[in-house]
């Protein structure tokens, strides 16, 4: 490209220089012809045959320039569409259509259906609602207990976000394919379907998608339609976009730990924040930018050549230092969703050859699979119990310096905090009604498994022994029952307090011995209990 230029330029310089050395040639042989007008015909002759080498010379080279500025020209339309084959899709693309081999909505359909009944072992296919066509929105969950809860992170993959932006839809097909085939036999396809629940949305924008169009069929880019932090775009519910709100519940239903959109037009992994309060284009990071840093690397660097990019050093950009956008959905997902998600351009050309598409998805297979490895094989991982009775209490989990929480699971007190590798953090366990808990790590490349016990918290009233939450041994009831008798019978009172005290004492032990039978994840180097 750079000696293309070049060219181009002494070719330019050449033609200009040219382009008055020819009127000068021609002055000079009427000079000539004037200052000795029958002394000299050959320096006559040679001034003519001076001007017309002149005349030939910019001939010739605004013929060369006329076939290098083709080809610059040609360089330049496909500088951001690097092509992987030889071909020239780009000048038959106005008369063929674009989608010709990729998969038409009801192929795409058939796929998902098929891959269900084929994989039926590892998934499960459902619908999270409709697209403004009625186009069913298909989801194919995998995982080794498909559609039952367990202690594990989930991840969501969502493609065709924008209507004419296809690669995606197809990359996640083959992904799901992948591990499927690859179950049992490839330790990593192994790892994800045991150890994580992995939804794939192939196309959020069906619609859009049969219509070549980036919007949906109201024609709104649904990368646009999310609440967002810094302007009231969106507020109305109803008047967001059924596709949207599809998403929204969705994540409402599922505690997605973290998630992916595939988008093309570009390479590169895109993270928060989307926009900047004033609408600047500048980097604006969100209070986890180090690890949002580091997942985006886990995508470039697993990447054929997404990090090598000359554009965005280490093939990763914040969104707002690239171009702001605000109703994004990773910015949405993070402050809403408790997802840390990413936007992944995976293809310079959004409409590349079909035949191309195996090769996109090499390019891409290891940077699916990692960064949904990353959620088990990095981070820290644990759960919450209550030293009381050793049930599971849904608390949250804060790091000491980044103002953003994690809420742990309702069912098992479960919880998934991705973090990039540092020397320390401060990790601290809340939970109404039970004393807050904290504690140091030091976290390396691989995950590290820590479950927190808490303590209630007993607050003292009067006389009387009360506490602030709901259990089986300290009751409200029981309390009330106590503040009764201990105005009028106090041998009475202590004796109870003495009996429920040794009640608690066996609860306590029987919870202790749940803890220890407790699963840890496998992946983690070194486990915890606090
Ligand atoms: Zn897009």
């Amino acid at each position: 490209m750079k000696m293309k230029k070049l060219l181009f330029s002494i070719l330019l310089f050449a033609l200009t220089v040219s382009s008055f050395l020819l009127p000068l040639s021609l002055a000079k042989g009427a000079l000539f012809n004037f200052a000795s007008s029958s002394s000299s015909s050959s320096s006559s002759a040679s001034s003519c045959c001076l001007t017309l080498d002149f005349l030939k010379l910019q001939v010739l080279l605004t013929a060369t320039l006329l076939l290098v500025l083709e080809d610059f020209d040609k360089c330049i339309n496909t500088s951001h569409a690097r092509h992987l084959l030889e071909d020239d899709v780009i000048r038959t693309q106005t008369s063929v259509d674009l989608a010709k081999g990729y998969m038409t909505n009801a192929d795409l359909e058939k796929a998902i259906k098929q891959f269900g009944q084929r994989c039926s072992n590892i998934s499960r296919i459902y619908s999270i609602g409709k697209s403004v066509h009625g186009f069913p929105l298909w989801v194919i969950e995998i995982s080794d207990k498909p559609g039952e809860e367990e202690t594990e992170p989930a991840f969501k993959y969502i493609g065709n976000v924008h209507g004419d932006e296809p690669v995606g839809r197809e990359l996640l097909i083959y992904l799901a394919n992948w591990l499927c085939d690859n179950y049992l036999t490839d330790p990593l396809a192994t790892l994800i379907v045991e150890n994580v629940h992995l939804h794939i949305l192939p196309s959020m924008n069906p619609d859009g998608y049969s219509l070549r169009k980036r919007g949906n069929a109201n024609e709104v880019d649904l990368n646009r339609d999310f609440p967002d932090q810094f302007f009231p775009l969106n507020y109305n519910e109803d008047s967001r976009q059924p596709e949207t709100r599809a998403i929204i519940n969705w994540a409402k239903d599922i505690r997605f730990t973290a998630s992916a959109t595939l988008h093309g037009g570009a390479l590169v992994a895109n993270y928060p924040w989307d926009g900047t309060k004033d609408r600047s284009t500048s980097y604006f990071g969100c209070p986890d930018d180090e690890t949002f840093q580091f997942m985006a690397s886990i995508y470039s660097h697993s990447h054929y050549n997404m990090s090598t990019s000359k554009e965005f050093p280490g093939g990763i950009t914040n969104g707002a230092s690239w171009y702001p956008i605000y109703g994004g959905m990773q910015d949405w997902n993070y402050i809403h969703a408790g997802c840390f998600e990413l936007t992944l351009e995976v293809s310079d050309n959004k409409w590349p050859n079909a035949a191309e598409l195996p090769i996109i998805w090499r390019y891409n297979k290891m940077s699916l699979l990692n960064l949904v490895a990353s959620l088990v094989k990095t981070g820290l991982h644990g759960r919450i119990y209550s030293s009381h009775d050793g049930r599971p209490l849904p608390g949250i989990i804060s790091i000491t310096g980044i103002n953003y929480t994690v809420r742990a699971g309702k069912t098992f007190a479960d919880y998934h905090r991705l973090l990039a590798p540092k020397d320390k953090y401060e990790v601290v366990a809340t939970m109404p009604g039970y004393k807050s808990k904290n504690t140091t790590i030091w976290l390396d490349e691989g995950a590290v498994s820590l479950d927190f016990v808490l303590d209630p918290e007993f607050t003292v009233k009067g006389s009387v022994l009360q506490n602030d939450y709901d259990c089986n041994c300290n009751n409200k009831r029981t309390l009330e029952f106590v503040h009764f008798l201990g105005g009028f019978h106090l041998e009475l009172y202590l004796i109870f307090i003495a009996t429920l005290g040794f009640l608690c004492l066996l609860l306590l032990r029987r919870g202790k011995l749940k803890f220890s039978t407790q699963r840890l994840s496998p992946v983690a180097k070194r486990t915890a209990v606090v």
